[in-house]
């Protein structure tokens, strides 16, 4: 009591151990914080209008580009793409079949675009010459994106050194590391992506298109080859001496992981030696399910 009479007598100020704090101190401080919230809040309804705005405007330019692409030839479409986009254009290759064709492809018609690669740690031998044969013949360096250190040690420490082969969500946590972040960061600040994705190669990917908007990575998505037969790829790079795979002799249809990848049968779909353990319907790595 004799406190509150204390609090009265210096109208509105607390006195406690030295310590004063005005009312009108706390009022101020109320204000300030209201302010910083309405902020954040504003700030929030901005950039989700950002996004919303960046989503509808990203769609209409593949809309508008998915008739204009879907009768060229691969080239013609990198090509259309460079003329229509301006800002930055990343090729992302694996040094797979299509990659390689792609390469050829971008070089020889001089597209401009940023090559990159992501290095999980876990290729085979076998890609890694490639990708130092594609440099050498091409002439030009591929630049390689690394999963962050931090994030594969703690990985690594949760499910072990090959804890993939556990659980599908193990095996997702991984490709996340080491393949979905990185990619996020190599498309960060691009306006498109060229990838190499054919609509043959799976089920999964009969769905998706030549041309679209990849909300995910907010990028315009182009897939040169998506129309293409498995031989008329392999016919391209034969008469173009392009540098491929050797694991392909093998019978790597399609090469990622060493771990996660095994050689397929004569009658096995194409992408059947990919995480070959799980559930055909479910087998991407997330990069292309955007
Ligand atoms: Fe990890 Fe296998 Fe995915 Fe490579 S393919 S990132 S090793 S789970």
């Amino acid at each position: 009591m004799d406190h509150l009479k204390e609090m009265e007598g210096r109208d509105g100020r607390i006195v406690d151990r030295g310590l004063i704090l005005g009312l009108a101190d706390g009022a101020a401080a109320a204000a300030a914080r209201t302010t910083r919230k309405t902020a954040e809040i504003t700030s929030e309804l901005n950039s989700e209008l950002t996004a919303e705005i960046w989503r509808a405007e990203i769609a209409a330019k593949a809309a508008r580009l998915a008739p204009l692409l879907e009768r060229l030839s691969p080239i013609e479409r990198m090509t259309k793409l460079r003329e229509e986009i301006s800002g930055r254009i990343v090729f992302t290759t694996s040094f797979g079949l299509e990659d390689q064709v792609i390469l050829h492809m971008l070089v020889d018609s001089g597209i401009d675009v940023d090559l990159v690669t992501l290095d999980t740690g876990r290729l085979f031998p076998e890609t890694y010459e490639l990708w130092a044969a594609t440099e050498k013949r091409f002439g030009r360096r591929v630049r390689a994106i690394y999963p962050q250190q931090d994030e594969i040690a703690a990985l690594v420490e949760r499910q072990g050194i090959n804890g993939f082969y556990e659980s599908r969500d193990a095996r997702a946590s991984c490709c996340h590391v080491r393949k979905v972040e990185p990619l996020r960061r190599a498309l960060a600040g691009a306006k498109a992506w060229i990838a190499g994705l054919r609509a043959e190669q799976s089920a999964g990917r009969r769905d998706m298109a030549v041309v679209g908007a990849d909300a995910g990575y907010r990028v315009i998505k182009l897939n040169p080859l998506f129309d293409w037969g498995r031989e008329a790829v392999q016919q391209f790079a034969a008469a173009k001496n392009v540098p491929v795979n050797s694991l392909h002799a093998k019978g790597f249809a399609s090469v990622g992981c060493a771990p996660c990848t095994r050689a397929i049968g004569p009658s096995e779909p194409e992408r059947a030696g990919r995480w070959w353990w799980e559930d055909e319907a479910r087998k991407e790595c997330g990069l292309h399910t955007g």
